[in-house]
């Protein structure tokens, strides 16, 4: 269906294959792009492009940061013998917002999920098993209470044993299913403050 002009529907097109955006809101966002000013427009591409050329991971945890390592990590007041495993660094801005938790964390871009084809070597798992030496005293796993949340955990607890690093798990409470961005603080914290050795 030619409705629109090429350019438009290729610009649709790219908006709709963005998470979370639907094809009405993709032709909603592209007409809403081409009345704005041409300044403007320049302005938002030149500023994705800039992103995507400075935001790098952080050479500890896989935060996305514009520096080699991460205000958290580079922070030596933080518990660094304390590490919490988050999905994205959407969750670990969701515990920075409580204000609560004093040690750092490690992000692995994702979780396990046999049905869409992501394994273990699909996230930062290696990454977080390097990670832990001897004088790592716990690892909090955090992700999310989902299908792929519960995998994730279950076999990083499970490559972790035999370490002898204490592994917990957040309590649940959690929502099933819910991402951890879209909980409020007192639940995070009471996830965080229930969590329970596996
Ligand atoms: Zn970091």
């Amino acid at each position: 269906m030619d409705l629109y002009s090429g350019h438009i529907n290729k610009l649709i097109e790219e908006l709709a294959a963005l998470p979370g955006i639907g094809s009405k809101s993709a032709q909603r966002l592209a007409f809403h792009l081409m009345n704005m000013p041409g300044d403007k427009v320049n302005r938002l591409a030149q500023t994705i492009i800039e992103a995507k050329e400075n935001v790098r991971y952080c050479r500890e945890c896989f935060t996305l940061t514009d520096r080699e390592v991460c205000p958290v990590c580079a922070n030596a007041k933080r518990n660094h013998h304390l590490i919490m495993v988050v999905e994205n660094s959407r969750d670990l801005a969701a515990y920075e917002k409580t204000g609560k938790y004093e040690g750092v964390y490690h992000v692995l871009h994702g979780a396990i999920s046999p049905m869409l084809g992501i394994g273990p070597n699909d996230i930062k798992l290696k990454e977080l098993m390097s990670r832990l030496g001897e004088d790592v005293e716990e690892v909090i796993i955090a992700t999310n209470s989902s299908l792929e949340g519960e995998t994730t955990a279950m076999y990083i607890s499970k490559l972790i044993k035999p370490t002898g690093i204490k592994v917990t798990r957040i309590a649940s409470g959690v929502p099933v299913g819910g991402d951890l961005e879209y909980i409020d603080e007192v639940t995070l914290l009471r996830a965080l403050e229930g969590r329970v050795e596996i």
